[in-house]
C-alpha cells in the first residue's frame, strides 16, 4: 500500500454535474461559470470573483488590472512556486525577490519594509534599482494556507503607495484576525486583488483553474475583458450576438463551465475536505512531537490554517542523513512527498538575471534544504494517516545520530 503526495477528492457530485454540462450542449464560459463566481465571492465575503484558467492567470491579470506595466517593480516572496515572480516577468516588469520569515516561511515584514525604504533611497536591492514611483505592487504568499502579516503589509502599501495582490493559491478556507479581540477576516478581505488556484493538488480543485476576487469593480471588469481576448464585453455566453470590440490585446484564459462544474460542488465539500486534513494535522503533530529530529509547522494564534501543505523541517544536525536522501527513503517506504519549494532566486533563469547568492536571501536559501511536504489531502484514510507517520518515524530513527 502506497500513500501518494496527493490526490484529488471528487463525488458523484462533481461526477454527474460534469456530465450534465456535457449533455447541456455548452462547455465553455456561461452560466455554470457565473454561478461558481457568485458562490466562491460570497464565501469569501468579497463582491466580484473572475473565474480563469489557473491562479497563474488570476495573478497576471491583476497585475494588468491595477495598471503595472513596463519598468514597474513587485515584491515577491522568494519562497514560492516560480509563477509567482514569472508573471511580473510576462506583465514586462521586475520581481524583486524577499527572504523569509522563519517561523511561518512567509514573507518577512521587516526584510519588506527595508527593502521598500532602501529602493526609495535609491540603493539596489536584490539585484534591483528603480526610480522613484516605480515599486508599485507586493504579492504576499500564504505560505501552506497560512496568512502573511496582513496587518504590517497593508501599512506598508498604504506607506508607500502601493498594491496587494495575495497570492492565495494555499489559502482556501484561511482567515486572519489582527489580534485576540479583532474580527475574523477571510482570505479576500485583506488584499485589494486575491488569487486563489484550483489546480488538481490544491484545497479544492477544479483540475486547472483560478479565481480573482476583490471589492473594485473596475479591476474586475478588466480582468473579465483581459481573460477573453480583450473584448469590449462578455461574449461566451449562448445568447450573445456576433458584435463585439477588440479594446486590448487581451489574453484566452476564461474559466470554463466544464471547471465551474467541479469546482461548484468542490466549494460546496470545502468544509469538510477541509475537516479532514484539520485531522490529518493533527494526528501529525501528535505524532511528531516526539521525534526530536523533526520540526513540526508553527501556526501562529491569529491565523486560521487551510493545511493545504503539512510541511515537516528536518533538524539536519540531528540526522546522518540530509533532506533529499530522507526524501528517498520514505519513497522506498511508499510514502510519496514533495519540497516547496526551491527558491525562487535559486532557479537558472532568476540565477542568471539576478545572481543573488544564498547569503543574500539567507532564511529561505537555509529552510529550503530542510523542508518536506508530506501527503496530506482529504480521502487519506486512517490507515495511510499512519503508514506516514510509521515511515517518518523510520526514517528518523535508523539515521539519529
Ligand atoms: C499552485 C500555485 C500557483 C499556481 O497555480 P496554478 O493554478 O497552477 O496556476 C501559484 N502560486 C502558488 C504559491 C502555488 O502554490
Amino acid at each position: 500500500m502506497n500513500v501518494p503526495y496527493s490526490r484529488p477528492s471528487i463525488s458523484d457530485a462533481e461526477i454527474n454535474e460534469m456530465v450534465e454540462t456535457l449533455r447541456s450542449g455548452w462547455l465553455t464560459t456561461a452560466q455554470r461559470t457565473a454561478h461558481f463566481e457568485k458562490e466562491f465571492g460570497a464565501f469569501c465575503g468579497v463582491r466580484h470573483a473572475v473565474g480563469v484558467f489557473s491562479c497563474t492567470n488570476a495573478l497576471h491579470l491583476s497585475l494588468l488590472a491595477v495598471g503595472f506595466g513596463p519598468g514597474d517593480v513587485a515584491l515577491v516572496p522568494t519562497m514560492t512556486f516560480a509563477s509567482t515572480a514569472n508573471v511580473v516577468i510576462h506583465a514586462r516588469g521586475t520581481p524583486l525577490l524577499v527572504d523569509s520569515e522563519p517561523k511561518t516561511l512567509c514573507v518577512d515584514p521587516d526584510k519588506l519594509e527595508s527593502s521598500l525604504e532602501r529602493l526609495a533611497r535609491g540603493e539596489t536591492v536584490s539585484g534591483v534599482r528603480c526610480p522613484p514611483g516605480r515599486v508599485k505592487v507586493i504579492i504576499p504568499v500564504h505560505y501552506a494556507g497560512q496568512m502573511a502579516e496582513c496587518d504590517r503589509i497593508g501599512k506598508m502599501a498604504d506607506r508607500f503607495d502601493l498594491k496587494i495582490i495575495e497570492d492565495a493559491a494555499h489559502a482556501n478556507p484561511s482567515r486572519y484576525r489582527s489580534g485576540p479581540d479583532a474580527p475574523w477576516r477571510n482570505c479576500g478581505q485583506t488584499g485589494d486583488l486575491t488569487c486563489f488556484s484550483f489546480y488538481a493538488n490544491k484545497c479544492m480543485t477544479t483540475g486547472e483553474g483560478g479565481m480573482i476576487v476583490t471589492e473594485n469593480e473596475e479591476w474586475a471588469n478588466n480582468a473579465r475583458m483581459m481573460r477573453l481576448h480583450g473584448m469590449s464585453r462578455d461574449h461566451s455566453s449562448p445568447t450573445s450576438s456576433w458584435e463585439y470590440d477588440i479594446v486590448a490585446p487581451g489574453f484566452k484564459c476564461n474559466m470554463t463551465d466544464l471547471q465551474a462544474a467541479i469546482g461548484i460542488h468542490q466549494l460546496r465539500r470545502l468544509e469538510q475536505l477541509w475537516g479532514r486534513r484539520k485531522e490529518i494535522a493533527a494526528a501529525y503533530d501528535r505524532a511528531f512531537s516526539e521525534l526530536p529530529a523533526i520540526e513540526t509547522p508553527t501556526i501562529l494564534p491569529d491565523r486560521v490554517m487551510s493545511w493545504h501543505m503539512y510541511v515537516i523541517r528536518l533538524r539536519l544536525e540531528m540526522l546522518k542523513i540530509g533532506r533529499d536522501e530522507f526524501i528517498r527513503e520514505l519513497g522506498r517506504l511508499g510514502v510519496g512527498t514533495t519540497v516547496c519549494w526551491k527558491p525562487v532566486h535559486m532557479h537558472p533563469y532568476y540565477v542568471e538575471r539576478f545572481g543573488l547568492k544564498e547569503e543574500e536571501l539567507p532564511v529561505a536559501s537555509r529552510e529550503f534544504k530542510r523542508v518536506i511536504s508530506l501527503p496530506i489531502f482529504p480521502s487519506m484514510t486512517d490507515e495511510d494517516v499512519g503508514k506516514v507517520i510509521d515511515s517518518v518515524r523510520q526514517v528518523a530513527k535508523k539515521h539519529a545520530v
